[in-house]
């Protein structure tokens, strides 16, 4: 028998448009903040090994690679979670702590895809503006008794770390799940990992998308105490992280960290020199903890459209409210232009200089 009438989509879901970032090849692409050095050796090797066993189910809840982000991570297994990129990670543990009408709160702006989640999980996403010196502004980010609080640190588009204390004063006082996102981590050499012990509340969310190299593989983990990791495997569900991704992110893990900490160590310094070149150039990039930097700028979209015409790919935003002079004067809009080789930081250098040169 066939029902009649429109079938209806869950309420969250209505208005959720689809994430449509511009992906037309260029030749470099500075526009996502992976990895501009490639990926890991041991990853690409593991991976053309791999057909051979492509009948088989992986591990349900990706055993062996928890073992190895454990280990990477310095603590136990049993406080690690992994998914099919942190996004997955990020989904599945507001779905574990959230109920339909909770308030997910953040410090905004933030990473764009939080307020997503939240919504097409049914939560409500209270965004906080930072307090006039920059930092997050704790008493309001929890006066709605928040179920969940997510923090991003370095934070997504700003590149500023969130001091430690400011988190410690979150988890000390938020009423539920306190997120703390540690996409960029390697970058600022600085984690909240050893909180976890003694904060039942606290999850730290990484990714082996930028520093490791692995975005196409979509690996994400989580770190928290065992109860916690239960609740975000039963809400993410089995069998999510594929095989070769498993198999070939823990070939990575285990051999490659020196390529990684190396291709680090790069992107450290060459985002320093490239700061320093375009403040000498009159731009006024945001100090950076991270592997990208936001560059004010008031012209960002006709300037993301002539790099793109040169071949080079960077981010643009618009409606940023963040206390930095420059970004106030450009009324909220920037690019965020992705660390990468020298000779790529050259090029972009090369083309924001020709972009300038056109407007006089
Ligand atoms: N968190 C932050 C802060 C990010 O910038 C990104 C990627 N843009 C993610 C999470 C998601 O990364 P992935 O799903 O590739 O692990």
């Amino acid at each position: 028998m066939n029902g009649s009438g429109p079938l209806r989509t869950r309420s969250a879901i209505e208005g959720i448009a689809p994430y449509k970032p511009d992906r037309a090849p260029v030749a470099i692409d500075l526009s996502d903040n992976t990895n501009r050095w490639g990926a890991p050796p041991a990853a690409v090797r593991e991976l053309g090994r791999i057909a051979s066993v492509s009948a088989r189910y992986p591990d349900a809840y990706s055993e062996s690679l928890v073992g190895a982000l454990a280990t990477y991570a310095g603590v136990d297994p049993e406080c690690v979670v992994v998914g099919a990129g942190s996004d997955n990670v990020l989904d599945a543990a507001i779905r574990a702590f959230g109920e339909a009408g909770d308030a997910l709160a953040y410090p905004s702006p933030s990473f764009q895809m939080v307020p997503v989640f939240a919504r097409v999980n049914g939560l409500r996403a209270d965004a906080i503006p930072f307090t006039a010196s920059g930092d997050v502004d704790v008493d309001a980010l929890l006066a709605g008794e928040p179920a969940i609080v997510y923090l991003c640190s370095p934070n997504n588009p700003t590149g500023l770390p969130i001091p430690r204390a400011t988190i410690e004063r979150v988890i000390e006082r938020a009423p539920g799940l306190v997120i703390v996102d540690e996409a960029y981590f390697e970058f600022s050499r600085s984690t909240i990992v050893d909180l976890v012990r003694g904060s039942p509340r606290l999850l730290v969310v990484r990714t082996l998308s930028k520093a490791w190299g692995l975005a196409g593989l979509r690996i994400g983990y989580g770190i928290a105490q065992p109860a916690l990791i239960g609740a975000i495997e039963a809400s993410r569900g089995p069998y999510t992280v594929a095989l070769p991704s498993e198999r070939a992110a823990a070939a990575a893990l285990a051999e490659d960290r020196e390529w990684m900490m190396r291709n680090v160590a790069a992107a450290v310094e060459n985002r320093e020199t490239l700061s320093r070149d375009l403040a000498a150039r009159g731009w006024a990039p945001l100090p950076s903890a991270s592997n990208f930097v936001l560059v004010p700028a008031a012209d960002a979209a006709a300037i993301v459209s002539a790099l793109r015409a040169a071949g080079i790919a960077v981010r643009h935003f618009a409606g940023l409210d963040f206390p930095h002079a420059t970004l106030r004067a450009a009324r909220g809009t920037a690019l965020r232009i992705s660390i990468g080789p020298r000779v790529e930081m050259d090029a972009l250098l090369a083309a924001l200089d020709a972009w300038k040169a056109s407007c006089e």
